[in-house]
């Protein structure tokens, strides 16, 4: 039988609508809305795309959106001082730096210089170190495993106790989710287990796995014959394959053998239109809980 499919574009449109509701809600008690900065640095076209499409979504959701463009040559103090002005600006409550940075800026340097209470993108290792504590300590999750780990929630996968195997140890996917899932705690509470370049026997270890979750950047590394049936399979890879000769347009294929994993899997998420349209809706819910905290609290 053919997996459910978890559509990323639809959670993501229900996500959007609790988020505006409870954006009426605080305007009404409070009279503000959450406030986001979106700051772009030069003029790379993949992260134009990611800024407009943010600012695109924040509009939507009621928030007070402010663009601030820069020039590639901005300098390192001149960007660090635009980011204490935000950290100061109690309308802003959360600040986005779009990455990649142009190379004489020292990236590190300035995500720690936003202020973690504003850091919805969630990489300031304050951050980090708050999501490793876990519990009533985390402020912010990262966006694309928040993403994550809604979908399999709301697509009613079990996590307690289960299997789960991220393949890939990035900082921005592999590494939190994989820890997210370990936590204690509603979609967590489960056996985690990371693999990468280095592991030895990389289809026997996702054959375990009752949620598979790929975030390697290889187009079909992941075989049918290597996913447990019924298994969860959350593809987060985002792989430029081709161009369609009609549009122009890229097209786009994630690191699971889809077609083929489909038939095999219990749930899986397709590539285009899962993970991805997630990520922003997780960041439009970061900066509506920063701006609950700043402006509900005693
Ligand atoms: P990354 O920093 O390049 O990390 C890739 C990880 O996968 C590394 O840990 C690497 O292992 C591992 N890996 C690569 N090839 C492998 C193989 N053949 N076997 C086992 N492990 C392998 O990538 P990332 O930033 O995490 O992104 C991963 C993918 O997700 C990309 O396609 C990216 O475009 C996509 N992505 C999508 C979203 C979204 O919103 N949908 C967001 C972020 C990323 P080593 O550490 O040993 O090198």
């Amino acid at each position: 039988m053919s997996a459910e499919i978890i559509n990323g574009k639809e959670i993501r449109k229900k996500i959007l609508e609790e988020i505006k509701a409870e954006v009426a809600e605080l305007k009404e008690k409070t009279g503000k809305v959450p406030g986001l900065v979106t700051i772009l640095v030069g003029q790379n076209p993949a992260s134009i795309s990611y800024v407009s499409l943010k600012v695109k979504t924040a509009i939507e959701c009621g928030f007070h959106e402010v663009q601030d463009d820069q020039p590639d040559d901005i300098s390192e103090e001149a960007l660090l001082a635009l980011i204490e002005k935000y950290n100061n600006d109690s309308a802003i409550h959360g600040i986005l730096v779009q990455l990649p940075l142009p190379k004489h800026i020292d990236e590190k340097k300035i995500i720690t210089a936003i202020n973690p209470d504003k850091d919805v993108d969630a990489f300031h290792p304050v951050n980090i170190g708050r999501l490793m504590i876990g519990g009533d300590e985390i402020h912010f999750l990262p966006c694309t495993p928040a993403g994550i780990r809604e979908m399999i929630i709301r697509s009613g996968t079990e996590t307690s106790g289960a299997e789960v195997v991220v393949v890939g140890r990035s900082n921005i996917v592999g590494k939190p989710i994989a820890m997210m899932m370990a936590q204690k705690g509603v979609g967590a509470n489960s056996t985690v287990t990371i693999v990468h370049t280095r592991t030895k026997d990389l289809a026997a270890h996702c054959r375990r796995a009752d949620i598979l979750i790929v975030a390697a950047g290889v187009p079909n590394l992941v075989k049918p014959q290597w996913i447990k049936p019924g298994a969860t399979v959350i593809d987060v890879g985002v792989n430029r394959v081709g161009k369609n000769d009609k549009t122009g347009k890229a097209i786009l294929r994630g690191d699971v053998d889809f077609d083929a994993a489909k038939e095999i899997a219990g749930k899986i998420t397709p590539v285009p239109g899962g993970v991805g349209p997630m990520t922003i809706a997780m960041l439009m819910k970061n900066t509506l809980l920063a701006a609950k905290r700043s402006l509900l609290s005693p």
